[in-house]
């Protein structure tokens, strides 16, 4: 009996960009953008507009919520707008790139500054060391000899000390840098992870797919798209709580890149495309196969009662519908999706509950 991800933990709310489906952009939103500059007294700049757009679509309902929380404090600053970039857009703080690049500078600068010092210490030893040849050759006695060794052990003491010193600035150094590398690579995978599923995000999911096209592109080999929805995602939220629903959300991602795996094994792709929405990609599966393989991981799901982690409350079934699309020559990522997303909507409209291949191509 395959088992889908039990709820677990709690989590925080977090919905990244959804972009589809907006319907009239036009000039409401445009009007409504504008009276949040005015309240807000923000520059219109492109980070703000984005994040205002996004609320005014109701693109993503988690960073409505904690713009209108911010809105009604009256406390939406400059800061207040990097930091919803940084947890609804997986923006990196341009402050925290800023502050890496700066400390990976001063840190080059003073190993540079180091090195220079070490160089220069070298040159010394090297022209105490050819004061004492014209020393050697000048020396008659025994004790003008004896002196000279003494002063080229000292120079060679001086000279190892200084370069003890050297090597541990450097390995400190290196620390310091392998250190900002950690913290650059970890700020970098923040931005491209959606905090809720610790699925890809949306950013993540395109900068992967995109390398899968140009991959099976090349290769002469097929790679297939699906987008999936939960089903009235809207009444679990109403009936449970947002909460729950962001379990739920857990859990079918969880469960779908089970399936992924299973399918394409290591090569499988999900991610959150948007709130309820996630994205699968296989590499080296055709249509038929991966139509076949969604639906499966669909009836799985849709066979199972979710049960509350806490009481062990029966909150029913949760089930999604999916499109799927087939990658072709001509197209570019978005035409790919494009094609997954009108067959995901068919399926929506056919009642739900089922996954649906696109249309074959005329
Ligand atoms: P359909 O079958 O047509 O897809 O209906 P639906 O209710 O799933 O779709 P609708 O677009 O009406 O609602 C989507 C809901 O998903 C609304 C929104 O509050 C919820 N949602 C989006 N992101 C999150 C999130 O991160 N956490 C929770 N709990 N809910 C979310
Ligand atoms: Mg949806
Ligand atoms: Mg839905």
């Amino acid at each position: 009996m395959e088992q889908v991800a039990g709820l677990e933990a709690l989590g925080t709310a977090d919905g990244p960009l959804n972009m589809r489906g907006l319907g009239h952009p036009g000039l409401i939103h445009f009007d409504a953008i504008r009276d949040l500059f005015v309240a807000t007294g923000l520059q219109p700049e492109p980070e703000s507009y984005e994040l205002f757009w996004m609320h005014v679509t109701e693109a993503d309902p988690a960073l409505s919520r904690a713009l209108e929380r911010l809105l009604t404090e009256g406390a939406l600053t400059p800061e207040g707008v990097i930091e919803l970039r940084r947890v609804h857009l997986g923006a990196i703080a341009a402050a925290e790139v800023h502050e890496l690049v700066e400390a990976a500078q001063e840190s080059a600068n003073a190993l540079a500054d180091r090195l220079e010092r070490g160089h220069a210490d070298l040159k010394a030893y090297d022209a105490a060391i050819a004061a004492q040849d014209e020393a050697l050759a000048a020396s008659r006695t025994a004790q003008e000899l004896a002196d000279l060794i003494q002063r080229l052990r000292r120079a060679n003491a001086a000279m190892m000390a200084a370069n003890r010193r050297l090597e541990s600035d450097i390995a400190a150094a290196t620390l310091e840098t392998s250190r900002l590398l950690d913290r650059l690579e970890s700020a970098e995978r923040a931005a491209r992870t959606d905090p809720l599923t610790g699925l890809p995000n949306r950013r993540g999911l395109m900068d992967a797919l995109k390398k899968n096209v140009a991959r099976a592109l090349e290769e002469g080999v097929p790679l297939t798209v699906g987008l999936a929805d939960i089903d009235h995602f809207k009444r679990i939220n109403d009936q449970w709580g947002h909460s729950i629903g962001d379990e739920v959300l857990r859990c079918v991602a969880a469960h779908l890149q089970a399936h992924a795996r299973r399918t394409a094994g290591d090569r499988g792709i999900v991610g959150r495309y948007g709130g309820e929405e996630f994205l699968v990609a296989l590499p080296g599966i055709g249509l038929s196969a991966a139509a076949a393989a969604m639906d499966n991981a669909r009836a799985i799901l849709a066979r199972q009662v979710l049960r509350k982690a806490d009481d062990g409350q029966c909150m029913g079934h949760v089930s999604f519908s999916a499109g799927i699309a087939l990658l072709r020559a001509e197209d570019m990522v978005e035409t790919l999706v494009d094609r997954a997303d009108a067959a995901l909507y068919a399926a929506k409209r056919a009642g739900r509950d089922r996954v649906l291949p696109e249309k074959p191509q005329r």
